[in-house]
């Protein structure tokens, strides 16, 4: 079959499950073909050999039942950073590159020590890493299987940085940063959208905290403080309507000049908010 007529049947067929189809159409195909994406422009009449084709229908039966592109193709792009996704973890969002966009805004030494907890592929890790390779960075994780996979990924792209597993704080010991990032779980269990979409096939300890979403959020404020050097910085993704919220535990938890930022869909993101005292 030709490339443009499949990547058309393709898209037809996957229209009415997905608001990406075509995108999606693409990716899964080029993920088998192993080519750029120009090549589906460049080339639009170039032959499908039949067992490819075959193996594609299969992709787009998974895709058709929910499956995300991501865990499909087994790669999803982050602040331009190919990372390898799986099932174990969340998969990258557009929305935590304004997070990063944030961390690398701030004014921190030279060689900052800076941890991502809940790391999951090490996307807000890495690509920190990428634009300030003299930072320090590691990354924590509960699920060794995440660990495993944030340690690759900072392997295949060449960023050195440290992964450690444990819960949170707990791997270490007595070490202080100059900037504490994380993507915390945050939605309330009881929301429906975790019926719905991409969310069904990620795994809920990384999605979901009590007390409404903000369970992890409480911790991370209240023990931060023993982990930062004066003057760092926490920095925690969380739901487009919990910002007044989490400026309010931020503050509650002595953190001073508390402010929350947007993401590109201009919805609140992510807040921040700094340690007494002189760095
Ligand atoms: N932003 C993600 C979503 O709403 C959730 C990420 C998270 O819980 N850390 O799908």
């Amino acid at each position: 079959m030709r490339l443009d007529h499949w990547l058309a049947q393709a898209t037809e067929q996957l229209a009415p499950h997905s608001e990406s189809a075509r995108l999606d159409a693409e990716l899964l195909l080029l993920s088998r073909l192993g080519k750029p994406r120009s090549f589906l422009f460049t080339w639009p009449e170039h032959e499908l050999p039949g067992p490819l084709v075959a193996n594609l229908a299969g992709l787009l039966a998974r895709r058709i039942a929910g499956e995300p592109v991501a865990h499909l193709t087994g790669q999803r792009e982050f602040w331009s950073l190919p990372l390898k996704v799986n099932a174990t973890t969340l998969i990258p969002r557009p929305d935590t590159e304004a997070l990063v966009e944030a961390a690398l805004a701030l004014r921190l030494p030279e060689q900052a020590d800076v941890v991502d907890l809940g790391t999951g592929t090490g996307a807000i890790a890495l690509a920190l890493k990428s634009e300030q390779p003299q930072w320090r960075v590691s990354g924590v994780d509960r699920i060794a299987d995440a660990v495993a996979l944030a340690r690759s990924n900072s392997e295949a792209l060449e960023l050195p940085i440290t992964v450690h597993e444990g819960s949170w704080f707990v791997p270490l010991g007595g070490q202080q940063f100059d900037l504490i990032v994380s993507n915390p779980p945050y939605i309330d269990p009881q929301d429906p959208h975790l019926s719905q979409g991409d969310v069904r096939f990620e795994p809920l300890s990384a999605l979901t905290a009590d007390e409404h979403g903000l369970a992890d959020i409480r911790y991370l404020a209240a023990e931060s403080r023993h982990y930062l050097k004066p003057g760092g910085v926490l920095m925690v993704e969380h739901g487009w309507d919990q910002g007044e919220a989490v400026r309010g535990i931020f503050t509650e938890a002595g953190f001073e000049r508390v402010e929350t930022g947007r993401d590109l869909g201009n919805r609140e993101r992510y807040t921040l908010g700094f340690l007494s005292g002189k760095r």
